[in-house]
């Protein structure tokens, strides 16, 4: 278990902390212009797109059962999982009935979401990430430090030693290199693999297909090349049609990476047809709510507007200090101070909600306009509610002292003369100034008027 988030950025060293910063301010850095050049009105854009997710939102169940039949038509075997445990066993079941071969994997959010490796690895499958920055991961027994980028906290020095050590080439830092020697390793994992698995960007309910987006073509492999194709996703990754693509696809690959479009754009509808020489003979879609009906309900029902594309993360100065490893969980930076907790429980992840300093930057970035800060100071408020607050502030004696007229004016005569706020706040002035008394009090200047 990995400590609070303050107790893991004092731990963190400087190496890690400036890759993390480094790299999350230079994928901020081209969002604007792309998005300028994408639209003709950005924030139109912004705007289309959240009212887009929130009609989904609001017709969830209607077109949750529409794209079943949609997909199933299309030879799709839909899936429905209520939770983690059972989207674990949907797939070990698929699995034992599959030919022998390694399991690939394209980059998931909701896989890393239901622990899904591990689980496969315990039925005694081998399984292998295919995007980059996940087989890194993977190969140092890490876990992803960002939702878009997983090796954020990693420079190509480390990635090369990874490598040397796997054996996979001689040492190197030479980027180019490093993707060859992947290459070279990953190809044998898909030209014997059984089993494809990959996450999902969009589902269409109108086509009954799903819609992937990639830089690598790892998940055009896992996709494709197996005979069999898992798809996971959160049920709430629906959107109406494809007529809805173009302003989705553009605000995801501008606000994720700052890319006019992402290199590969997929469109799978299902099995490989009868006149069709590629694709896969059975694809599986699993679709996955593990919370997010209880999210429907609640004051946070927006954040499941969520495109994953990890800006909130980019922009936020708390991310940038803690890496994403200091949140705890997979989802991390603003978005998951917002959904871990909504998840898993405000006991187990209620402190994130503390991790911001509600700068508001990451709503002014959200492509869908969720307003996080608002979600963040509920969060902070039903936790001391229903958790209470660890804190070592005295709220408690604050609290008391502010809201009796002559508690106060005792303790702001005795505060200077005790050593004032650093006294009281030991923990809070560890990292920050504590204001000094100057001047008269305003009490005495009054009084003398
Ligand atoms: S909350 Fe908004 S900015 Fe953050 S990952 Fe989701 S869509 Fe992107």
């Amino acid at each position: 278990m990995r400590p609070p988030v303050e107790q893991f950025a004092l731990g963190l060293d400087a190496k890690t902390q400036q890759a993390v910063a480094r790299a999350s301010a230079m994928k901020t850095a081209g969002r604007p212009a792309v998005l300028a050049g994408a639209f003709t009105d950005v924030e139109a854009a912004r705007q289309a797109a959240a009212e887009t997710r929130d009609y989904v939102l609001d017709h969830l169940h209607d077109l949750l059962v529409e794209y079943e039949s949609n997909a199933t038509s299309n030879g799709w075997v839909v899936h429905w999982a209520s939770d983690a445990h059972a989207a674990r066993q949907i797939v070990l079941d698929i699995l034992r009935d599959a030919p022998a071969g390694p399991v690939v994997k394209g980059k998931s959010m909701a896989t890393e979401e239901i622990h899904l490796n591990a689980a496969i690895e315990s039925a005694g499958r081998r399984v292998v990430e295919t995007d980059l920055g996940e087989f890194v991961v993977q190969i140092d027994g890490d876990t992803p430090s960002h939702i878009v980028t997983p090796i954020i906290h990693k420079n190509r020095e480390q990635v090369g030693e990874s490598f040397a050590r796997e054996g996979l080439g001689p040492r190197t830092d030479d980027p180019a290199t490093l993707a060859y020697q992947a290459r070279v390793h990953l190809r044998e994992a898909f030209r014997t693999a059984a089993v494809g698995i990959s996450g999902v960007n969009f589902a269409l309910v109108q086509e009954g297909a799903v819609v992937v987006v990639e830089n690598e073509g790892n998940n055009r492999l896992s996709t494709t090349a197996p005979p069999i194709h898992i798809a996971v996703m959160g049920i709430e990754k629906l959107l109406p049609s494809a007529a809805d693509l173009p302003v989705f696809l553009r605000l995801l690959a501008g606000s994720a990476t700052g890319q006019r479009i992402t290199t590969y754009t997929h469109l799978i509808r299902g099995p490989r047809r009868s006149d069709e020489r590629d694709g896969p003979e059975q694809t599986h879609i699993i679709l996955l709510d593990n919370g997010r009906s209880e999210i429907m309900k609640s004051r946070q029902r927006a954040i499941l507007r969520c495109i994953r594309c990890g800006a909130c993360l980019n922009v936020c100065p708390v991310y940038r200090q803690v890496s994403g490893h200091g949140y705890r969980h997979p989802y991390s930076g603003p978005l998951g101070a917002v959904l871990a907790p909504s998840l898993e429980g405000l006991k187990a992840y209620g402190d994130l909600a503390k991790a911001s300093t509600l700068c508001g930057a990451c709503e002014e970035v959200c492509p869908v306009r969720i307003p996080i800060p608002d979600m963040l100071v509920q969060i902070r408020h039903r936790t001391v509610r229903q958790v209470g607050d660890p804190s070592p502030m005295p709220w408690t004696a604050y609290a008391s002292a502010a809201t009796h007229p002559g508690r106060w004016q005792a303790a702001v005569h005795l505060l200077p003369e005790a050593g004032g706020l650093p006294f009281l706040f030991s923990g809070w002035t560890q990292v920050r100034e504590a204001p000094r008394a100057e001047g008269r009090r305003f009490r005495s200047w009054w009084k003398s008027r």
